[in-house]
């Protein structure tokens, strides 16, 4: 059994590992210099590649389509994952949230680790070579690339997303996908920063232990606590990345972010500081005061959210004014008015059909033989290891499927 893999990243790399463990002889097709790139940067180059939970976790933190992805997290384990790369040597530590990074810290060791996988099996990797066209001639597959045309019994598509294009992920496989017949969902950015109207003198601004209320039409949609930051465009860091991939199909019109800045508060709890703060401070101007209780550079638009002179003395305060303002502190509004571009996002979400691909073995229901594993599918999770198990799992599940198929 001859297979192609379209594309050498984290999918890639698994499938030609699953294929060529079930015998299969395997050739990769990467068109970068290496494998591995978008992998190479993953985890701010430490590589968050799994997450130490159990499948149910994992699916609960997949945006898109879980039900599709059991067959190939059961074939492909968080556990059995973290198993292999430590069979090669490369020693594994899990921190905060059950995230999987190598004990170096570098990405690299993980690369290195499907490397010596790969090797041991001798699958065959075409580097500096993308592929143009598949097409089907007669029982055989055939792959287009620039050093000529290649013959292969099975084809497997693992060409990634459509963000950070520089890693080599540039949408290829919903081309080839389309062209074979399949439907592809509408391509969005996911784990991204979203847009908003925000004073540009917050840039750069970061806020821990903040909860922001995500709510359509003033009917509270979910909640996510953690950090935040302001960025010169809108919002991102954490908390925001994770609220982008749930609302990401939403009309953003209906939509409100209320961002709570004192979550651990109640407003009685909130109301007794601030009169224990401004009778304290009885004389000052509120600007002066309030930096006890937030960032300075956020002030300004507290105050004015609260319709508050910044020089008013706390004395003069009445308890509707205080009470205004701790509304303001417990629920600073934001409309959201669009995402960061896609070449920013983490993820793509959307992508080939989960309808036209059979979730057993990954096998497309419309071309027999051929196969989809990773990003290119329409599954995208949660940051915490999530996506690369995606990956790893289904291009597994995909090759050692393949190669006895
Ligand atoms: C900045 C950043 C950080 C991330 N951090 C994490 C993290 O810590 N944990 C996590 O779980 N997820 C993380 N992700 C997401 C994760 O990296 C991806 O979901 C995952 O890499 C997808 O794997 P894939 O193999 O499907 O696609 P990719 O890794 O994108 O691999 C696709 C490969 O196909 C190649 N290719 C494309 N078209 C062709 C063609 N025509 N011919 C030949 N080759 C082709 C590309 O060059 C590329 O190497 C991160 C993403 C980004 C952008």
């Amino acid at each position: 059994m001859l297979i192609a893999i379209i594309g050498g990243g984290a999918a890639g790399m698994a499938a030609a590992y699953g294929a060529a463990s079930m015998g299969a002889e395997v050739v990769i097709f990467e068109r970068n210099e290496k494998l591995g790139k978008k992998l190479f940067i993953s985890g701010k180059g430490r590589c968050n590649l799994t997450n130490d939970s159990d499948i149910e976790h994992h699916l609960s933190n997949v945006v898109n389509n879980p039900r599709f992805l059991y067959s190939a997290y059961h074939a492909l384990s968080p556990s059995d994952l973290m198993r292999l790369i430590e069979s090669t040597g490369t020693i594994l530590k899990t921190e905060r949230g059950g995230r999987v990074f190598p004990l170096s810290d570098k990405s690299s060791d993980i690369l290195r680790a499907w490397k010596v996988l790969l090797d041991s099996l001798r699958v065959k990797v075409h580097i500096d070579e993308r592929v143009h066209a598949i097409g089907k001639d007669g029982e055989k597959f055939t792959v287009d690339t620039a050093v000529g045309k290649y013959f292969f019994d099975k084809v497997i598509i693992c060409t990634g997303g459509m963000t950070y294009q520089a890693t080599g992920s540039t949408g290829d496989g919903y081309r080839f996908a389309t062209k074979l017949g399949h439907h592809v969902s509408d391509l969005l950015p996911a784990l991204v920063g979203i847009r908003a109207n925000i004073p540009k003198n917050l840039a750069g601004l970061s806020l821990k232990n903040v909860e922001l209320t995500v709510s359509r039409r003033d009917k509270e949609l979910f909640r996510e606590f953690g950090e935040m930051l302001f960025t010169h465009t809108g919002i991102s860091g954490p908390i925001v990345l994770r609220t982008s991939s749930r609302i990401n199909k939403e009309d953003l019109a209906e939509i409100t972010l209320s961002l709570d800045l004192k979550p651990a508060l109640t407003n009685e709890t909130l109301d007794a500081r601030l009169v224990r703060d401004f009778t304290a401070n009885n004389n000052r101007a509120i600007k002066n005061v309030l930096p006890e209780l937030m960032p300075k550079s956020l002030i300004p638009l507290v105050l004015e959210k609260a319709e508050i002179a910044a020089e008013t003395p706390c004395h003069s305060l009445s308890k509707d004014v205080r009470r205004r303002l701790a509304q303001v502190v417990k629920g600073i509004e934001m409309a959201p008015i669009g995402f960061e571009d896609m070449n920013g996002a983490i993820v793509t979400s959307g992508g080939v059909s989960v309808a036209d691909v059979n979730a057993k073995d990954m096998q497309s229901k419309i071309v027999s033989g051929l196969y989809f594993a990773g990003e290119v599918l329409d599954v995208d999770a949660l940051t915490g290891g999530f996506n690369l198990q995606i990956a790893f799992s289904t291009g597994y599940l995909a090759g050692t499927k393949a190669a006895i198929g």
